[in-house]
């Protein structure tokens, strides 16, 4: 596993989205790139010139790490001549792009925990930047009404002691706005009086429009300056994106500290790429104007065109080559049957339909907008723009009634708790008399539900238990009337208790302590339910299979095995099969009586992994209607690499949730609804009891003695079946809802098993080899 840290970041969406623009031209579709970050005009010729020079002189060893002197003195001369700034070399690094130097100042400045502001809407790669160091960015947002410009109010307000560092972009990506010198003195009034720096990374200086007269942070006096590091580059006003040099320029010490870093990471930028830099600073500088003046044209062009467009409002930017339309009035309007619901949405249906890549303003901390890059041909923007307006027409308000949100509790806690076996009645008083204080009278749920033979009572302050438990179990009458065989408690909020469960067999309590899963709730009672059937039925005749069964004309047959062994795909593929009907997907209670295994269902719903719905698609919809429990509604949430690395998520398509995103979320399922009540069954008599290894070398079925199939089932370990148990958690006949196995109890297991394999076939099936065809096969041949 990778570690968390870097398991929360996504990779960059900008250049995502270039890549899936870029692979959909590979297939020959006519997409239009307005994603780019970069400018679309050649390097210019001397400074190419400068980097072949440099090849055929051989300058192509290490240099100094932090780049060569004459580059970082030309950088000097430059933030003289333009800004006015005074710089020695010292106070210069080189790195492979401004990125990198980024990377190398946040992680130069910033200790864990430490604070930087990041004003919204931002760089994507400023919050990720700060997480990677530990740091936590402080997102603050501006408003369009401010000109998207943060203010020294705004500024002043998200300071705290843990400040270490401001991010200002200016000019910014993604919105193109830039900051007067009296604004920036607004904001520097504000840092003087603290203890912090400012980024100011100023990579689109030199594309500004209108005449906008550009400030640099640094320049706005001595004190300001020595808290103050100016990232820039090449890449964006030489159009040298690809030879990848930027810098930093700063305090001695600061820039000292990214050396060392740079010194043990990239060593140095690239020299062919340091000699085209340096003549880039000190070459003629008139296709850098040539460049701003043909981006202002099409700044004008996009507005002018965007303009028209109903609904929708564009700031006007006085920089860089991009532009933040906001595009809230289209959310909840559809188009073919899609409904856009953020800027995922909407910049995923102007891909599919109008054949434009834009990023989504979520990417940079906006949803309400999108981003659209002028730094492509006047062509591609007129045919680019085109076909975006001619789409957001084909946005109609949606006509249908807004579907039911779905029921969904998240919990707090994702992972089934441990049970301990109390053996104290006096330490099952003590916890029952906690448990009672605890509850109260108010927001307190007491309910019976009948668990097979057995009245348990569920009393909770959990709404969400209780929910599903009423839902689940049938009611077995007033708790008046009534008196329980077993009482379980599921208490929530007491302060300073780890999640765990407890039992206490002799008087039939289970507690559960700071739980909120319905799944630790469910497995307490049938355990209960377990012992309670064992308990009162005939020695040995009474007891439960854990596994998935399925009805055959009245014979039942019941998969059991531990976690790897397909159990889950083989049992949708035998109900495939419209002959076999559902009985249930976790466990059946068995009453063994002349010659019969009679198996029932208990449960009135069930409780389905929704993971599911990548075995039968036809589950979503039923889930939509079903009670779930922690479904993944943000992004965030999501587990499923795999997805996330074919970059083809349901939420970025607007898809309010997702059923496949993790482990552990559940729906609880009304079987009836799978395929009408005639599909499923309460009552079956078992005939079949499959064993489930998965291998690659056994035969695909092997019939059991009664003692192998015992020995097996015992060892809760099926041979060479794979092993997604924790090492030491076998679970004793594959039942990890028996609760503390006791010598007793495993003999109790024993016996009844051995009838139940009296009157039952049992073989060893493996998945790895055969599927639900064979399985069928055989069984239906067997009949
Ligand atoms: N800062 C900003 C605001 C940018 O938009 C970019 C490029 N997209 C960079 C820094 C990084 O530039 P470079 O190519 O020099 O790494």
């Amino acid at each position: 596993m990778i570690s968390e840290k870097v398991r929360r970041i996504g990779a960059s969406p900008t250049l995502k989205v270039s890549a899936k623009a870029k692979a959909m031209k590979a297939e020959g579709i006519d997409v239009i790139d307005l994603s780019v970050g970069e400018p679309d005009f050649p390097t210019p010729e001397n400074v190419k010139e400068a980097g072949i020079k440099a090849i055929r002189d051989n300058f192509t060893k290490y240099t100094v790490s932090d780049g060569i002197l004459s580059l970082r003195q030309a950088i000097a001369r430059r933030l003289k001549e333009d800004y006015g700034l005074d710089y020695g070399p010292k106070q210069i690094l080189v790195s492979a792009g401004a990125k990198s130097s980024l990377f190398h100042l946040v992680q130069a400045l910033v200790d864990e925990g430490e604070e930087v502001i990041v004003p919204a809407p931002y760089w994507v790669t400023y919050p990720e930047c700060v997480a990677l160091a530990k740091g936590k960015p402080v997102v603050v947002p501006t408003r369009e009404e401010d000109g998207f410009l943060l203010t020294p109010e705004a500024l002043k307000a998200s300071i705290s002691p843990a400040t270490k560092a401001l991010i200002l972009n200016n000019p910014s990506n993604p919105t193109g706005a830039a900051y007067t010198r009296e604004q920036l003195l607004g904001l520097a009034e504000v840092v003087k009086g603290e203890d912090m720096y400012v980024i100011a990374d100023e990579i689109y200086a030199s594309l500004v429009f209108d005449n906008f007269k550009f400030t640099s942070f640094a320049a706005l006096g001595e004190d300001i300056k020595a808290k103050t590091v100016i990232v820039n580059g090449v890449s964006k006003s030489y159009s040298m994106t690809g030879w990848r040099i930027g810098f930093a320029a700063g305090p001695a010490e600061v820039i000292d500290g990214m050396s060392k870093i740079q010194s043990h990471t990239t060593s140095n930028a690239c020299s062919i790429a340091q000699k085209a830099g340096l003549e880039a600073y000190e070459g003629p500088q008139y296709e850098v104007q040539k460049m701003v003046s043909e981006f202002q044209r099409r700044r004008n062009y996009c507005l002018m065109r965007l303009a028209a467009v109903q609904g929708l409002s564009c700031f006007k930017p006085q920089g860089a080559f991009y532009l933040f339309p906001n595009v809230k009035s289209f959310y909840d309007k559809e188009a073919g049957g899609a409904k856009i619901r953020n800027s995922y949405g909407l910049a995923y249906y102007l891909l599919k339909e109008a054949r434009v890549a834009v990023v989504p303003g979520d990417a940079f901390g906006a949803d309400d907008c999108i981003r659209l890059s002028y730094a492509t041909s006047m062509t591609n923007l007129e045919k680019g723009l085109e076909r975006v307006v001619e789409a957001l027409g084909k946005l109609k308000t949606s006509r249908k009634v807004k579907r039911v949100a779905l029921s969904n509790a998240p919990t707090r806690v994702r992972k089934a708790v441990p049970v301990e076996t109390v053996g104290e009645a006096k330490m099952r008083d003590a916890l029952v008399a906690e448990m009672e204080s605890h509850l109260g009278y108010e927001g307190r749920y007491d309910w019976n539900a009948r668990v097979r033979g057995a009245v348990v009572q569920l009393r909770t302050n959990v709404a969400h238990l209780n929910d599903f438990w009423v839902e689940n179990f049938p009611p077995a009458g007033g708790e008046a009337e009534v008196k329980p065989h077993g009482v379980v408690y599921a208490v929530d909020g007491i302060a300073g208790r780890e999640p765990r469960g407890f039992y206490h067999e002799p008087t039939q309590t289970g507690v559960l302590v700071n739980t909120d899963l319905y799944a630790s709730l469910r497995g307490l009672a049938l355990g209960l339910a377990m012992d309670i059937a064992a308990r009162t039925g005939g020695a040995g005749t009474a007891g439960a299979v854990r596994g998935m069964s399925a009805d055959l004309d009245g014979s039942g047959l019941v998969l059991v095995g531990p976690p790897g062994t397909k159990k889950t795909e083989l049992f949708f593929g035998l109900l495939a099969d419209r002959r076999f009907k559902l009985h249930s997907n976790d466990i059946v209670f068995v009453d063994i009586a002349g010659g019969r295994a009679a198996a029932e269902n208990v449960e009135r719903k069930l409780y389905v992994p929704t993971t599911a719905v990548e075995l039968d698609p036809r589950l979503a919809p039923l889930f939509d209607r079903s009670k779930c429990e922690n479904v993944v509604v943000r992004k965030d949430d999501c587990q499923d690499l795999e997805c996330q690395r074919a970059d083809d998520c349901r939420l970025d398509r607007g898809s309010p949730y997702c059923y496949k995103a993790a482990k552990g979320v559940h729906a609880l399922l009304d079987p009836a609804w799978l395929g009408g009540p005639a599909a499923a069954v309460k009552k079956t008599n078992l005939r079949w009891l499959v064993l489930l290894r998965n291998d690659a070398t056994s035969p695909a079925v092997v019939e059991l003695s009664k003692d192998e199939a015992l020995r097996t089932l015992e060892a809760g370990e099926a041979a060479g079946a794979k092993k997604s148990l924790a090492a030491g958690q076998v679970q004793p006949f594959f039942n990890p809802h028996l609760l503390g196995p006791t010598p007793e109890k495993i003999e109790a297991q024993r016996v009844f098993f051995g009838r139940l394999l009296e009157v039952t076939r049992c073989m060893l099936f493996n998945s790895g080899v055969a599927g639900a065809d064979k399985l069928v096969e055989i069984v239906t041949a067997g009949r």
